[in-house]
């Protein structure tokens, strides 16, 4: 079938149209949520994350979108799909493909409807927010909207943070050039939307000592542990409150008996920050603590072993945030709350692209990445017919 050609004339849209279409559509809706819901695609089922994004792709591109996917050996595929002329400034709709679940949860736990809530694996986060793109799209594009070139973002591989593929680099460069990045991620039962959220990184220090008999030559031995223990005061030391970040030694071994001197220890530390120059500066301090000892003769080398980038706060998205939730209140969905989190998203690679973002646009409910995950179910129409309004009067 042939793309239908976007005009370059904008339409305007009958936003209370698009409304009611949502509202019509709604039996659609909750079928392709249950659709996505309903088929395995943990972060480690690649064949399972590339059906999904087949999935989508047949959707959006019988919208006339332009669909790609930057493919990965170990990861899932990363899903581009464009509509209008993208090398002008454009729109980014964000989100991912794949769930925290392993293979089977989809049989074991379908989607349910029940009170109001609906369950199944990744059903808050984030088939619901998919779900909630995709029929955004449809009513407005079936209506004629066309005011801005539309650039849809989904990685394969969001909960594992890109750890085998490029798609973070790959999103830094597809976002670049974007007036403005909506990421329909889980949202909140309080109606709050995500501004900033912080980084993490674990980091494994292993210190290798000198072992001997803690009785017949205890004056021998280098104890791993002694330095190790040391190294743990001066990692906390670290930690700083005033500017949110935070370093944990949350895992520590070492040593083979009660009487022999360690001869190896280790701990893993997990930080939280929240501006990558924080992050800098506690990598660089944690090298100087790992390669300088208080017991001689004792070495320590450090590892990173995850990181996931921190959604640095920008007066960009902070603007961005009050536009939407004037327009929010102009349609009389309830007034949102801009919050901080401790959980990482894609968001930070479009801030990364300097991309001002408001995240958490998706539906609302509770303990993701739990089999106690739910969303609430009123949210799907709401949060479709609020992004319909957003991508109708946004002006940036
Ligand atoms: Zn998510």
């Amino acid at each position: 079938m042939k793309a239908p050609e976007v005009k370059a004339v904008p339409v305007p849209v009958n936003l209370g149209q698009v409304f009611a279409a949502l509202a019509a559509e709604k039996q659609l809706m909750l079928d392709t949520w249950q659709d996505l819901v309903n088929s395995d695609c943990g972060s480690r089922n690649k064949a399972g994350v590339d059906a999904c994004g087949r999935r989508v792709q047949v959707f959006l591109e019988s919208l006339g979108f332009r669909v790609r996917f930057h493919e990965y050996e170990k990861a899932g595929n990363f899903l581009v799909a464009e509509r209008g002329d993208t090398s002008k400034p454009f729109v980014a709709l964000l989100g991912h493909l794949d769930t925290v679940f392993p293979d089977g949860e989809a049989a074991a736990r379908p989607f349910t409807v029940r009170d109001g809530r609906v369950a199944g694996p990744g059903a808050l986060d984030m088939k619901g927010g998919v779900t909630v793109m995709l029929y955004a799209l449809k009513e407005l594009i079936e209506a004629g909207w066309n005011r801005l070139p539309v650039k849809v973002l989904l990685p394969g591989d969001e909960e594992v943070g890109h750890g085998s593929s490029g798609a973070a680099e790959d999103l830094v460069r597809e976002a670049k050039g974007a007036l403005c990045g909506f990421n329909l991620e889980t949202s909140y039962p309080d109606n709050s939307v995500v501004v900033e959220r912080k980084g993490a990184a674990f980091f494994r220090l292993e210190v290798k000592g000198i072992g001997a008999h803690a009785g017949n030559n205890p004056q021998d031995g280098r104890s791993a542990i002694v330095e190790l223990a040391s190294k743990i005061l001066k990692i906390s030391a670290l930690t700083d409150w005033g500017k949110g970040t935070t370093l944990n030694p949350g895992m520590v071994g070492g040593g083979t008996a009660a009487n022999a001197i360690a001869e190896k220890a280790w701990c893993v530390i997990d930080v939280r920050y929240r501006t990558e120059a924080e992050f800098e500066r506690v990598e660089s301090a944690l090298r100087d603590i790992a390669t300088s000892s208080l017991v001689p003769d004792t070495h320590g080398s450090l590892t990173l072993t995850c990181r996931l980038a921190a959604m640095e706060r920008t007066a960009g998205s902070e603007a961005l945030f009050e536009k939407i939730n004037a327009i929010a209140q102009r349609h009389g969905f309830p007034a949102m709350l801009a919050k901080a989190v401790g959980g990482g998203s894609d968001s930070a690679y479009l801030v990364k692209a300097g991309v001002p973002v408001v995240c958490a646009l998706g539906v609302k409910g509770e303990f993701n990445h739990t089999v106690r995950e739910y969303a609430l179910e009123s949210s799907l129409l709401e949060r479709a017919r609020l992004l319909a309004a957003i991508l109708c009067e946004i002006e940036i």
